[in-house]
């Protein structure tokens, strides 16, 4: 960063500031993870002077030559990925992956405004782009919600087929952003046939744990598939669909020029790095820690007496009840990000406290795997959050817990030593 630091040191600061904070710090944020170097490369290379709108072969601007061989390169590398039958990479995020899809559905004829569709309440897990009243596609289409079974919280599959007979959507939506257990595809897909919908699956959070194939793949059962790139699958900022064939073409519409315009080639070019690794034997390795974790920390939480939401967890997210604890999920926010360890509060399964202050948190396994935790290490993070809930207003056992995490944290640097020129 020598010429920033140059000429603006003031900003130049504030990433400083930053990147110690991710250093130090116990990164727990589900939907967060840590880009490997090459992608901050590709995501600030000279891709980014370069204006491209269209597809490879069919460009509006001249000199795209080069930007056609990246697209083409990085769409093989997630065909192959993922098994796909087509992929589109332009979306510039996995919010806008998902009005791609709603922009598809409307190409072909299938949706129209007002037209139902059916996706799992906020509440549950479900995310802002999947209807919630704050987010602006919901005066478009109207939003029906399946929840989840009180008893199990897991999806209530025949809740689910009920409602889709009775609200007849165009489209189902399965996947969420706090859902800690496997979604069985091949039901929902079932359920969607015989209402006649299309079935979106949204794996923004799990799509790195799909690549590695360490938990099954909704592409055999969806339509269309959405997904961000920086949550498990440890990418750049981004997002891209996959789908059927037969939908490729009115997909590519519907993406440009439906729902955006110049491509971000910089970003572009991390998304192929990124396919590229989650190939790897070592993606492959750290995604099967991620799950091996989490599991470790359900357990390990549970014996101490914090009730985990659905018993379990098959993926990278713990969601805690802290209501046996006496404590809400703002107040152990609070007090482990005071420790050092970054997680967020998250409303769990018909929550009845304010979503200011929610009855849970929500922890992610992504990004301490990445940094080579290990059981005895996810071990020392389950009691200190043991004793912070114990002790939530006792600052000497916060500063004992604080230094326990600062010492623990030092152990695994963000990134490799021979790289630390590139971010000072
Ligand atoms: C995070 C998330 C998104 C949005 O992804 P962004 O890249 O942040 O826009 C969409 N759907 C689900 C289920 C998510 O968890």
């Amino acid at each position: 960063m020598k010429a920033t630091k140059q000429n603006d040191p003031e900003l130049y600061e504030i990433v400083q500031e930053e990147y110690r904070r991710q250093q130090g710090n116990i990164e727990m944020i589900a939907s967060e993870s840590t880009a490997p170097v090459e992608c901050l490369e590709l995501a600030g290379c000279v891709f980014n002077n370069k204006t491209t709108e269209g597809y490879p072969g069919k460009r509006f601007q001249a000199g795209s030559q080069y930007a056609d061989k990246m697209e083409l390169l990085a769409v093989e590398r997630g065909k192959k990925l993922y098994e796909a039958e087509h992929v589109n990479i332009q979306p510039y995020s996995g919010s806008s992956a998902n009005y791609g899809v709603y922009a598809c559905m409307m190409r072909m004829g299938l949706m129209n405004p007002g037209d139902t569709i059916l996706s799992m309440s906020l509440d549950d897990g479900g995310h802002l782009t999947h209807g919630s009243p704050a987010n602006f596609m919901s005066k478009f289409f109207r939003f029906e919600h399946y929840a989840l079974d009180h008893e199990t919280e897991q999806i209530d599959y025949e809740g689910l087929a009920a409602k889709a007979k009775e609200v007849h959507p165009k489209l189902i939506i399965a996947g969420g952003s706090a859902y800690p257990q496997l979604i069985d595809y091949e039901r929902i897909a079932d359920i969607a046939k015989e209402a006649n919908a299309k079935l979106m699956v949204d794996m923004a959070h799990i799509s790195g744990l799909v690549a590695a194939k360490v938990i099954p793949s909704p592409v055999p059962y969806a339509d269309f598939v959405s997904s961000s790139m920086a949550k498990t699958l440890c990418g750049p900022r981004g997002g891209f669909i996959l789908c059927k064939e037969e939908y490729a073409k009115k997909l590519d519409s519907a993406v440009f020029p439906g729902t955006v315009s110049s491509i971000h080639l910089q970003t572009m070019a991390a998304k192929a790095y990124t396919f590229k690794y989650a190939a790897s034997l070592e993606f492959r390795e750290i995604m099967g820690r991620v799950v091996a974790n989490a599991k470790y920390l359900a357990r390990s939480l549970s014996e101490k007496g914090f009730r985990i939401v659905s018993g379990g967890t098959e993926n990278h997210i713990v969601l805690l009840d802290l209501r046996p604890r006496g404590i809400t999920g703002k107040q152990f926010q609070d007090a482990l990000e005071y420790v050092g360890i970054t997680l967020n509060k998250n409303m769990i399964p018909g929550d009845t406290a304010s979503p200011n202050l929610t009855s849970g948190v929500r922890i992610g396994l992504t990004s301490t795997a990445q940094r080579g935790f290990h059981e005895e290490d996810i071990e020392v993070i389950a009691q200190i959050m043991d004793q912070v809930a114990e002790n939530i207003d006792d600052h000497t056992v916060l500063d004992a817990c604080k230094k326990k995490a600062s010492e623990l944290i030092s152990k695994f640097p963000l990134y490799e030593k021979i790289y630390e020129d590139y971010f000072i």
